[in-house]
């Protein structure tokens, strides 16, 4: 097997669109990343740096303000580019401003200023870099672009940018809102996802680089389960300390979680993959992925990387109440578990299947919930172009759809919106991406972020004129 010696061997057409101003877009980026827009509470926040950003925004992007407008709802942006034909639902694009703060320890590890906007000849550095101000201004960039070269579009293309995604999405909600009040129907959404090229080696096709699409994403719960104890002596621990109760209850939900099942959108990426996949048990199965669907999840959920996308997860993660001393039993003792739940799949659901499933003496309730996305189809007007263009670009790399594990500010749009695509046309490396998401020295290259205005571009230009 030959080993790729750099993922720009996945790059091509790079000397398309000669009119982008690469050093403009580069310190545009750069002075977005400079702000520090870390968003705490509506309380605590300081809003000066959104306010810049706006006004950055603002001030960045001629065409688009001759065009179109930009408007604030909360500390979150509106920009509304009307097209000719006001009859086409609109081309929706998303980003968040905010951006998640450095983490207390690690401010030495920095090679840069976190909001310092440093540039070198290779990257622009900061938080944000890559989750998720690139796709920001990168998107302002490439509507920019398209107006430049081709004057107001045939389709109303609009870009909502929340500004809590990394907290409570209110902002995205309000947006969302204001466009349904509006009457705004969108044809296809597109917002981050996923945002590197992986190799399809889980899939049991090794050496096979593939890009994912989100068509939808999981939902998202915690829940409490609560034994009551009254404490006391340990000598006489009789029917069990409220501690133990509390773990067999934990026990009992693990035994009876969901059996995996195949979606039809991860049975898709199967049937896209199966003349690649070479490895068994997948090469056998996805000869025929509707007879062997059952077999494939099953066969998913034994696989690190494809166990989340086949089937609703539970991880226990914090216990309460244990007692102060070994002979001394405790008082009410406290479970909290995360569940990451499959499209489908809802906080009633949950409910009704743990209290089913741990004793009467268990008191179990929901403190926190988002609703698994919608299931997308993976085909249709959208879906097809982004394939196309990321194909186009980036050849080499097969385009799948998949479901996005942790949380997107899409979902909040699925009333007004035909097909939430969760995708980042800028593709930093993965060990760029592990290391700086939400991480340390994050930055993105001149390279990656030219390319993706690149790819946007041509997918306005397919969708939007
Ligand atoms: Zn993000």
């Amino acid at each position: 097997m030959t080993r790729r010696s750099s993922h720009y061997d996945l790059f091509a057409r790079e000397g398309d669109y000669p009119e982008l101003d690469i050093e403009g877009a580069v310190a545009r980026l750069s002075s977005a990343l400079s702000l520090r827009t870390v968003y705490e509470t509506p309380e605590t926040t300081d809003f000066g740096p959104f306010d810049e950003l706006y006004e950055l925004m603002r001030g960045s992007y001629p065409k688009i303000a001759e065009h179109g407008s930009f408007e604030r709802i909360g500390h979150s942006v509106l920009v509304t580019i009307p097209g000719t034909d006001s009859e086409l639902p609109c081309v929706l694009l998303l980003a968040h401003q905010d951006v998640v703060g450095v983490v207390p320890g690690t401010e030495d590890s920095w090679v840069h200023d976190p909001f310092g906007g440093h540039v070198d000849d290779e990257w622009i550095w900061g938080r944000g870099a890559l989750d998720i101000k690139e796709m920001l201004m990168g998107e302002l960039e490439a509507v920019e672009l398209l107006l430049a070269l081709h004057g107001r579009p045939r389709r109303t293309i609009v870009l909502a940018f929340g500004e809590d995604e990394e907290v409570q999405s209110h902002g995205a909600k309000a947006l969302a809102a204001e466009l349904e009040r509006r009457g705004v129907r969108a044809t296809f959404s597109l917002d981050e996802g996923v945002s590197t090229f992986s190799d399809a080696a889980a899939y049991g096709a090794p050496g096979t680089t593939i890009s994912d699409v989100g068509l939808s994403q999981k939902g998202y719960l915690n829940l409490r389960l609560t034994v009551r104890g009254a404490g006391g002596h340990s000598s006489n621990p009789f029917g069990g300390t409220s501690l133990e109760r509390l773990c067999t209850a934990v026990v009992s939900l693990r035994g009876a979680l969901w059996k995996p099942s195949l979606t039809p959108v991860v049975a898709r990426t199967f049937e896209l993959l199966s003349s690649r996949i070479t490895l068994d048990p997948f090469a056998s199965l996805a000869r025929d992925v509707t007879v062997n669907t059952d077999a494939i999840a099953e066969a998913a959920s034994r696989s690190r990387e494809l166990f989340p996308l086949v089937t609703t997860t539970m991880a226990v993660d914090q216990v309460f109440g244990s007692s102060p001393a070994p002979n001394v039993m405790p008082a009410d003792a406290s479970a909290i578990i995360n569940f990451r739940l499959m499209p489908g799949v809802t906080d009633a659901h949950v409910l009704e299947w743990a209290r089913g499933a741990v004793g009467d003496d268990v008191e179990v309730e929901v403190l926190h919930y988002t609703p698994a996305g919608r299931l997308d189809d993976p085909r249709g007007f959208g879906y097809d172009e982004l394939v196309e263009v990321m194909e186009a670009y980036h050849p080499g790399a097969v385009v799948v759809p998949s479901i996005v594990c942790g949380g997107t500010d899409s979902v909040h749009y699925e009333a007004m919106c035909e097909k939430l695509l969760r995708m980042t046309p800028f593709r930093p490396e993965a060990d760029e991406l592990a290391r700086g998401l939400h991480g340390v020295n994050e930055r993105i290259s001149r390279r990656v972020y030219a390319q993706g205005i690149r790819v946007m571009t041509a997918l306005l230009e397919r969708c939007a004129l």
